[in-house]
């Protein structure tokens, strides 16, 4: 029997692997493969490494590299408001990343637990003191059991769905992606009221440019194709993607809707609902919940000490909840905009 079994090797997972496998015996199982060649899921995403993402990674001395970098780098986001047409430039410090390569690189650190990867999870039972994770890998169904279970699964957990029944919000993600020979400099963001409450983006990675949103679930695809219609496209075909994907992505609308778990099972991550409802910057709080719970892992009472090591998680959550107000609500976000607050002047 494993002390933990994770379920899950994003951001969250195999942070909380690399930290705790050298105590407690520890299996990851997920449903990529770090081939990318391989692979059958690839987790749709910006790939966008935000600053406090560079903190998070500068916290465990890591450094990404050269091989995980895509192109160009960024330092400037677009913003457009679709509705009231203002369009503003202002400066940010991104990393311009391949989210498949970022993930592989963060599994590849983990050395004292058992990595299972093409592993769909389809089932978890508890019994008494433990939990037993039902997963098909090439066709054929194993089990594992723990005495700790750790949902990393992302927005769509299905430790979540399984163990508790807190409701978080959810929007449905969908990107597409269209060859452009020509890098578009800057980073992009739509905003339009109509058609969502949260925002559309847009960004030039490795010869190619993404476009995505998150929507309201009700009718995502049609709200998309609008948004799609209303956004320029600079020469490139809007009817002519390489390829579509999409997948929930959590936005907390109060911290009442994160779930750290209790009771032997846990959720960090998007599972939990650590999510910035602003920006959709997820990788930072995934590594930071995972900090938190490996902490509380080394003390008496994990569910106690969990929810005590993740407060400041929530109070930044918090603050990314009145910076939504502003910018979510029409007529602030345009006094925003039009105060030309930390605006940048561009030069032609
Ligand atoms: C379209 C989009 C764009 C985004 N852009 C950015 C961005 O640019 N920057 C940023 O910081 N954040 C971004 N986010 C948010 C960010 O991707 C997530 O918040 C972050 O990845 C959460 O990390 P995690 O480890 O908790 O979960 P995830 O990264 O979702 O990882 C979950 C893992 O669980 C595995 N899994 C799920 N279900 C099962 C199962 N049943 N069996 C086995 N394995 C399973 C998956 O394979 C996956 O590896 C974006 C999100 C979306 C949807």
């Amino acid at each position: 029997m494993r002390d933990v079994i994770i379920i899950g090797g994003g951001p969250a997972g195999a942070t909380l692997a690399r930290l705790i496998g050298k105590e407690l015996n520890t299996v990851i199982i997920d449903k990529k493969n770090r081939d990318e060649k391989i692979t059958t899921f690839k987790k749709p995403c910006g790939g966008l490494i935000a600053p406090d993402a560079q903190r998070s990674l500068a916290r465990f001395q890591l450094q990404i590299p050269n091989e995980v970098l895509a192109n160009p780098q960024i330092f400037a986001v677009k913003t457009m408001d679709l509705q009231t047409d203002i369009t503003m430039h202002y400066q940010r410090f991104y990393l311009n990343v391949n989210r498949h390569r970022f993930d592989s690189w963060l599994l590849s650190l983990v050395k004292d637990a058992d990595v299972i990867e093409d592993a769909r999870v389809t089932k978890i039972e508890r019994i008494t003191d433990r939990c037993k994770v039902y997963y098909v890998k090439d066709g054929v169904e194993y089990t594992e059991e723990g005495r700790l279970l750790v949902g990393a699964d992302g927005a769509d957990s299905i430790v979540r769905k399984t163990f508790f029944s807190k409701k978080i919000r959810q929007y449905m993600a969908i990107q597409q992606v269209f060859f452009a020979q020509q890098a578009k400099p800057m980073y992009a963001s739509y905003f339009d009221h109509t058609l969502t409450d949260s925002y559309g983006w847009g960004l030039s990675k490795d010869g190619h440019w993404i476009f995505g949103a998150a929507l309201p679930l009700r009718e995502s695809r049609i709200s998309f194709d609008e948004l799609k219609k209303r956004t320029e496209f600079e020469g490139l075909d809007r009817n002519a993607p390489l390829y579509t994907e999409a997948c929930l992505v959590n936005s907390p609308k109060s911290i009442h809707e994160i779930e750290c778990g209790n009771k032997g099972i846990y959720l960090i991550g998007e599972a939990a609902g650590f999510i910035s409802p602003s920006s959709l910057e997820g990788i930072s709080y995934a590594m930071d919940s995972a900090l938190a719970l490996a902490r509380a892992f080394k003390t008496n009472n994990v569910s106690k000490h969990y929810v005590k090591f993740s407060r400041r998680l929530k109070l930044k959550i918090f603050l990314k909840q009145i910076k939504s107000i502003v910018l979510y609500t029409p007529f602030l976000r345009k006094w925003v905009m039009i105060s030309k607050i930390d605006s940048i002047d561009l030069v032609e």
